[in-house]
């Protein structure tokens, strides 16, 4: 399948913010949480470590919404949907070698 290209985002709004500070709570080892917004303005995200593996589980929501839409809850967020997606990294950041390889295993290796 073509890869599609998707912009990246410079940093999280100021609802996924609190998710992201939430996820990394819950997930000692996370480097950072990855965060993709999809066109139907649900969010997905997951806690990422060191290596670029996920550290925890795959999360989504909606804004002000008690659940994710309907599109969503049958295809779960399909790739070809995320209008934007990112990695809000945890303080102190990784070096950049590092993000650039995390980056690369998680938002680089989809579609
Ligand atoms: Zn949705």
């Amino acid at each position: 399948m073509a890869k599609k290209f998707i912009p990246p985002a410079a940093s999280p709004e100021k609802g996924e913010q609190a998710m992201v500070e939430g996820i990394l709570e819950g997930s000692p080892d996370a480097v950072g949480v990855a965060v993709i917004r999809l066109d139907c303005g649900c969010r997905k995200m997951a806690a990422i470590n060191q290596s670029g593996e996920p550290a925890s589980k795959i999360i989504m929501y909606r804004d002000n919404a008690e659940s994710i839409c309907e599109q969503c809850q049958n295809d779960h967020g399909d790739y070809f949907r995320v209008s934007n997606q990112f990695i809000s990294w945890k303080t102190p950041e990784p070096d950049q070698y590092t993000k650039e390889m995390i980056i690369a295993k998680v938002l680089g290796s989809q579609g």
